[in-house]
């Protein structure tokens, strides 16, 4: 029970990586605020099922990631709630492939808006309770894209860049102040998120749906497996552990190899 007592803002939790992180989170004690769109019913049972399995409080709030006030809002609801932020883990993300020449232009402005500018948003309003408290844990979810390019993922890579610089930056600014910041770079996982991306690359490369997983996908990993939740989440609750204290300002990735090659 590492995180006993303490609160987390999870965004872009109703599925994949941060539903994963939440709940991990949750076993560790830590009360969470969960976020992100999809069926009420199965979000509330997601979240009730958390409070009742890990005895934590769980909220949720569907803040649109895309919207700075909505996002200043969520943050403001966790403290009153929670009393305090702990942790912030910036995780919402969507992705879209296509050339960039082919690229629509509100496509552009949604991934860099929800993968990148809401954690400066999220960040800008959580950072100065737990400059006050001297203790936090940002956590970004970056990726593999945040070291590498893949073609036509414009936006994404561009959204995912800029997120590691962010990440540096604010750990900097907030270093003596019991603040770390970190970016978690995972390789392929295999969540809603890759299984959407699927028909996209098979019309941007021409390839099968086979040649997708198996040419693209599995090919950029020296391991050949998609990574998991799991062990994204194990990391993302490694980095709150006080022996992970003196790691800010890294981009880590957990990615089977990819950025190794
Ligand atoms: P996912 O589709 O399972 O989860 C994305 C989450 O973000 C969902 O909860 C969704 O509802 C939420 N979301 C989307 N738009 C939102 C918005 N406007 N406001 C609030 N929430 C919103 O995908 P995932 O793979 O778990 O992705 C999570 C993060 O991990 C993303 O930042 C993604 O870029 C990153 N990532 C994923 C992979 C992978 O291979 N799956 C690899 C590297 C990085």
């Amino acid at each position: 029970m590492m995180l006993q007592g303490k609160s987390a803002i999870v965004t872009g939790s109703t599925s994949g990586i941060g539903l994963a992180i939440a709940r991990a989170y949750a076993k560790e004690g830590a009360n969470v605020m969960i976020n992100g769109f999809g069926d009420a019913d199965a979000i509330e049972r997601e979240r009730a099922g958390i409070e009742a399995e890990f005895k934590v409080k769980a909220l949720y709030s569907g803040a649109d990631m895309s919207r700075g006030s909505a996002i200043e809002a969520m943050v403001v609801e966790a403290e009153h709630a929670f009393g305090a932020i702990d942790i912030l883990v910036n995780n919402a993300g969507i992705q879209f492939v296509s050339p960039v020449e082919d690229f629509p232009v509100e496509k552009w402005d949604q991934i860099i808006a929800i993968n990148m500018s809401a954690a400066f948003h999220a960040i800008r309003a959580t950072l100065p309770g737990m400059k006050a408290r001297k203790w936090g844990r940002i956590i970004n979810t970056a990726s593999a894209h945040a070291l590498v390019a893949s073609p036509f993922k414009s936006a994404y890579v561009t959204a995912k860049h800029g997120i590691a610089g962010l990440t540096k930056t604010v750990a900097l600014e907030a270093a003596t102040f019991g603040v770390t910041a970190n970016a978690i770079c995972p390789g392929y996982v295999w969540t809603p998120l890759v299984e959407k991306q699927i028909p996209e690359t098979m019309q941007a490369r021409n390839l099968t749906r086979e040649q997708v997983i198996n040419d693209v996908l599995l090919h950029a990993q020296p391991t050949k497996q998609f990574v998991t939740v799991e062990e994204v989440a194990g990391l993302a609750v490694f980095l709150c552990s006080d022996a992970a204290r003196s790691i800010t300002g890294a981009i880590i990735p957990i990615d089977g190899g990819w950025t190794a090659e």
